[in-house]
């Protein structure tokens, strides 16, 4: 007999754990597996996720693509010769690697590890662009390049728009929602943060916290959804303190939502 979903999935949070594997620079790739199978998202570099496999004795089940960057695909190739694996991804974006394309809505379930994903799209830093979210009792969202710790992707291909709306879909996610994102920007995206909320009690202690964390060597991802919203700016652009950040250093003076989303994107380009 099934066991009913809510069970299920309370069994998924004690027996799935998730690995952080920095690559190159700032990249973190992240495998998540039962101690036997293994699930890796954006593997931009094969090295560290072979190292991981053998050394803890995994097998590679599934590789998910957030998005054709090849510091999200560059070691898809090479992976793929551990068998025959499937490859989830966005459709519509240059990835030959890819045997399963994957759209809003859908849902991928695994048997091993046992695992259900739910698939945003969530477009801004490319058009396809997806994000992996794992619901249970604290969900986790895996979303490459869009939302980052304290900041959101730059807009390679889509509009402002289509980032806001990704931020916002991200956004209405569960606050306890694990915030796993690809890259380790967020004292970079702290700094630009305090500049539009020089006051942000949260921020401030973000800021102390994440310091600490990298002194330390450590990540500073995971974040939550609760956190991002009471630190992160981008999804705090209709605060009156943003607004008014804004509207000073950007001379902006619209104050729709959209209008001050796109000024201070393009203010921390320039940043
Ligand atoms: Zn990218
Ligand atoms: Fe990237």
């Amino acid at each position: 007999m099934d066991l009913p979903l809510a069970c299920a999935l309370q069994e998924r949070s004690a027996a799935l754990h998730v690995s952080c594997l920095p690559a190159f620079q700032d990249n973190y790739l992240w495998v998540l597996h039962d101690h036997t199978h293994a699930v890796v998202v954006d593997p931009g570099d094969a090295r560290p996720v072979e190292h991981f496999l053998d050394q803890q004795g995994l097998q590679l089940a599934a590789v998910l693509v957030t998005h054709h960057h090849a510091d999200h695909t560059g070691g898809i190739e090479v992976l793929s010769r551990r068998g025959t694996i499937p490859v989830y991804g966005p459709e519509r974006e240059p990835i030959p690697q890819l045997t399963h394309t994957l759209h809003a809505g859908d849902e991928v379930a695994l048997a091993q590890p046992q695992l259900l994903l739910q698939i945003l799209h969530l477009p801004g830093h490319t058009l396809g662009h997806l994000g992996y979210l794992v619901p249970g009792p604290i969900p986790w969202i895996f979303c490459g390049d869009t939302l980052f710790g304290c900041g959101c992707g730059r807009l390679f291909e889509g509009t402002p728009a289509q980032m806001l709306d990704s931020l916002q879909q991200l956004r209405r996610l569960p606050p306890s929602t694990l915030v796993y994102c690809a890259h380790e920007y967020t004292l970079a995206n702290i700094r630009f943060a305090l500049e539009v909320e020089p006051d942000n009690q949260a921020l401030q202690q973000r800021a102390q916290d994440c310091t600490a964390l990298r002194q330390a060597g450590q990540a500073t991802i995971p974040s939550t959804i609760a956190l991002e919203c009471a630190t992160n700016p981008f999804l705090r652009c209709t605060q009156p303190t943003v607004v008014h950040t804004i509207q000073t250093r950007c001379l902006e003076t619209r104050h729709d939502e959209l209008s001050l989303f796109t000024a201070m994107r393009a203010w921390k380009n320039r940043f």
